[in-house]
């Protein structure tokens, strides 16, 4: 898959999109003021945000709008995936299991649905899952009044699952494939924000875990 990689020329400052692929951490990249240059990919950028680069670009530059829903919700399964990963080989690594990629794959796809997937992999984030945490977290909670008003609070994960991915079902099961621009726009938000969601509490579940570590560390310096 490519993605629309932004680039700016180190010779006259230009600013652009250059196609890369998705697996590739560098390229050749040729300005139109003739420079050439090797580009770096930022190591940062996980598979969900490769793919909702792509979404943006079939809504902005191709104008395909269904293929933008149908990346917009594969981003989301991507980012599940790559946290599904993270935390159970976490989890596992307590117990002095090592877990292998292939066997958590095994893993997920046994969950029948989406809204599954989001509840067990949020839950081994945080307690109550994603719904619980955006019900007590004022921040995303205005940020969802404000900005979002197709997604009930009580009820995010199943908005999430309605919104972006009874669309995505209604296009590859049912080849409905006449959706406008703004659909596309509002399913690329929607995705955005939830992989935003997901990460925070990643970020909340990595902040306890640093600071149950440096806590036991002081205690076993005590000891000695
Ligand atoms: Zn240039």
């Amino acid at each position: 898959m490519k993605i629309p990689y932004p680039v700016k020329c180190n010779s006259c400052n230009t600013k652009t999109t250059y196609m890369v692929n998705a697996e590739d951490w560098d390229f050749n990249f040729q300005c139109k003021c003739g420079s050439f240059q090797l580009m770096f990919i930022q190591t940062n950028i996980f598979l969900s945000k490769k793919f909702l680069l792509r979404s943006q670009f079939e809504l902005n530059e191709n104008k395909d709008f269904s293929f933008s829903i149908i990346l917009s919700a594969i981003a989301i399964e991507a980012e599940l995936a790559r946290l599904y990963r993270k935390w159970r080989k976490t989890e596992a690594l307590k117990n002095k299991i090592l877990l292998k990629n292939h066997e958590l794959e095994e893993e997920l796809r046994k969950q029948s649905s989406i809204l599954n997937k989001i509840k067990i992999t949020s839950s081994l984030m945080i307690e109550g899952g994603v719904d619980t945490f955006v019900k007590n977290n004022h921040n995303i909670n205005g940020l969802i009044k404000e900005g979002y008003p197709s997604i009930k609070l009580n009820t995010f994960s199943k908005s999430i699952q309605e919104l972006i991915f009874y669309t995505r079902n209604r296009i590859l099961h049912m080849g409905r494939t006449n959706y406008t621009e703004e659909d596309a726009l509002r399913i690329w938000n929607l995705s955005l924000l939830f992989i935003f969601v997901l990460q925070e509490i990643d970020k909340l579940k990595k902040g306890h875990l640093t600071r149950r570590f440096i806590v036991h560390s002081k205690g076993s310096c005590n000891s000695t």
